[in-house]
């Protein structure tokens, strides 16, 4: 698919006037402290007011954690430490036996909390070593390792972070603001990171034995911060919308991550307002707080207070974070749901010339919209080529396009690349405004059912004859028919559009978790990795599961199973309604 004329007259207009602008002012303001943080909605209101677009600015209370300052003492030795968000403040130290645990570097970056995965390395008891201890461990201060280390016993933890530099991050398995049922998973325990040369020093204190006392200081409480949302009516369906929104708080002044992301918002904002009589859907772009400090707390207020409007209008959710970045030319870990990839494929090859390749959306980011059930796509999009990565000896990281200054003081000016950033504005210009003026939704369940049925034989393979999948298997097949049954529909134009949208969108409403949540809509599931249909996931630990547990997981899946069955058997009836309707 090319780009139309109209689609053209869109783009054509997209000028680097305004997002290069504000790269330039976030640059020198940090946006991490609760009044800085305001400051930054401010200046996003501002330019939006001067550029005549219309802007409202929610003020919710959301619950934050910020980081003061931290180090950590071992011997007559002091570190240089940063705390992440949600640790617990602990400014006259925790002191305890240091004892080192092997990590895989594969999981750095990971939001597992498998402890096969997180310590491969370690052959004995892990559980049994950390009791009473401070562990120090390779790798960032994640949710997952974090949150298990707290449940045996472990007093604190010291993250050594693969390079020279010391990266934010935060270590809270909560998901937005907490509620009471959130709360007993509040970190309990102190936790740094220190840089790869300290980190060294230290596991080699814990080989000799020794002991350390970690500092944290944190500022921690409900904070009232702003939120900027522009609502742009469609001309045809306004009630329907394409949600777009990202970060505007960061660390330190965090351009990569995010400056450039409400730069693009904000172009996106300028252009598609100008021409809003061309839109047949509404176009909804928010700019959130709390994302570093508060673990996603903006996005998830937002997901909250319009969870019903939400959940009957919301047509699809796209995350813009870390675009326009140095050297990201490329688009091979775009980060997409499945029924979207078509759609999101032809956009960026449209803009790029690029096949982009698409990775499975993490439990990260502003994904708090996943218990709603809403299509979803981005969040990361453009990123280093691997040869380069490989070439300047790069690790892993999860935003900035791939540079390490993601989460330091130097993800600075020279981070933002004014080429690459317009072809991203041009990448989410089009998908957006795609997505609210197609005719028909652009989101293939088709697609959605195949990586069910790919998820499912891993499963079935796994199982080892411990359990029997055929019911699963039968409900798939059948939503599959269904679903090839309803597309011919669409195509032949045998469904009405409105109901044929209506239907895409229920759809949404029920594969969207069953894939990526285990919690009930309207919660939010914790912030560790959700394995792909993860009511079916324990099937895949039957073979190595010890004989005394083999029974709860079998008790486990069969439950797991039902809820599966009843999704999929929900989903085919909406196909099928949509497909013979009831005469009204
Ligand atoms: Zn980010």
């Amino acid at each position: 698919m090319a780009v139309s004329a109209a689609e053209a007259r869109f783009l054509d207009s997209i000028s680097l006037d305004a997002p290069w602008s504000l790269v330039e002012a976030f640059s020198t303001m940090p946006r991490w402290r609760p009044e800085d943080v305001n400051a930054g909605a401010d200046h996003i209101a501002s330019v939006l007011t001067r550029l005549g677009v219309p802007v409202t600015v929610h003020e919710p209370e959301i619950y934050l954690s910020i980081p003061l300052q931290a180090e950590v003492r071992v011997g007559g030795e002091t570190y240089r430490a940063k705390p992440p968000s949600m640790s617990i403040s602990a400014p006259a130290g925790i002191e305890g036996g240091l004892v080192h645990l092997e990590t895989d570097p594969n999981t750095y970056r990971s939001y597992t909390r498998d402890p096969a995965e997180i310590f491969a390395g370690e052959g004995g008891d892990v559980r049994a070593r950390v009791k009473g201890k401070v562990v120090v461990m390779a790798g960032f201060a994640n949710p997952g390792s974090c949150s298990l280390l707290e449940e045996w016993g472990a007093r604190a933890v010291i993250a050594v972070n693969p390079g020279v530099d010391i990266h934010w991050g935060t270590c809270t398995t909560i998901w937005g603001s907490p509620d009471l049922d959130d709360l007993p998973r509040k970190p309990a325990i102190a936790v740094v990171a220190v840089n790869n040369p300290d980190g060294q020093k230290i596991i080699a204190a814990a080989r000799d034995g020794e002991s350390a006392t970690v500092v944290t200081e944190m500022m921690e409480g409900w904070y009232r911060q702003k939120i900027p949302v522009v609502d742009i009516p469609g001309a045809v369906e306004p009630q329907r919308f394409v949600l777009l929104h990202g970060h505007y708080d960061s660390w330190d002044v965090g351009v990569g991550d995010n400056a450039t992301g409400d730069a693009t918002m904000l172009e996106l904002a300028r252009v598609l307002w100008a021409r809003r009589g061309e839109l047949r859907r509404s176009v909804r772009i928010a700019w959130w707080p709390g994302h570093s400090t508060g673990r996603y707390a903006g996005s998830t207020w937002f997901a909250d207070a319009f969870a019903t409007d939400l959940a009957e209008n919301c047509v699809a959710q796209i995350d813009c974070d870390s675009p326009g970045c140095r050297w990201a030319t490329s688009y091979h870990q775009t980060t997409c749901m499945t029924e979207a990839q078509p759609h999101v494929a032809r956009a960026i090859e449209d803009v790029t010339g690029q096949k982009p390749k698409f990775k499975r959306p993490n439990q990260a980011g502003d994904y708090s919209f996943n218990n709603i059930g809403l299509s979803s796509y981005y969040m990361l999009s453009s990123t280093m080529p691997d040869d380069l990565r490989a070439e300047k000896n790069y690790y892993a990281v999860s935003g900035c396009g791939g540079n390490i200054a993601w989460h330091t003081e130097n993800d600075t000016l020279e981070i933002a690349d004014r080429r690459i950033l317009e072809t991203d504005i041009r990448i989410y210009l089009l998908s957006v405004l795609r997505h609210a003026n197609a005719e028909i939704l652009p989101v293939d369940w088709r697609e959605t059912v195949a990586e069910f049925k790919t998820t499912l034989a891993a499963y079935e393979a796994a199982t080892a004859d411990h359990a029997d999948l055929t019911p699963a298997r039968t409900a798939l097949d059948a939503l599959s028919e269904r679903l090839a049954e309803l597309y011919r529909g669409i195509e032949a134009g045998r469904v009405e559009p409105g109901v044929a949208n209506d239907a895409l969108m229920r759809l949404a409403r029920v594969l969207v978790p069953i894939n990526f949540t285990r919690e009930p809509r309207f919660r939010h599931d914790p912030a560790y990795t959700v394995p792909p249909l993860p009511s079916l996931a324990v099937a895949a630990e039957l073979a190595r599961i010890d004989a005394s547990r083999l029974g709860f997981a079998k008790t486990q899946l069969l439950r797991g199973q039902n809820r599966f069955v009843a999704a999929l058997r929900e989903a085919e009836r909406i196909a099928a309604a949509a497909l013979h309707p009831a005469p009204a």
